[in-house]
């Protein structure tokens, strides 16, 4: 599927790549920290989960 707007500001895109990932250069950075910052969260919750499992 292809975008013609960004999914985080609405703007258009005009380059092949924003296309295909439907987020513009700026947005596509600012989605890939937000998704990273998710993943860290979600790790430490797994990691104090698991700590009180062992105790
Ligand atoms: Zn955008």
């Amino acid at each position: 599927m292809q975008h013609t707007e960004c999914a985080t500001c609405g703007r258009k895109l005009k380059d092949k790549k924003s296309i295909e990932r439907g987020y513009g250069p700026v947005c596509y950075e600012k989605h890939l920290k937000a998704v990273a910052d998710k993943y860290k969260k979600n790790q430490l919750t797994i990691y104090d989960f698991l700590e009180e499992e062992a105790v």
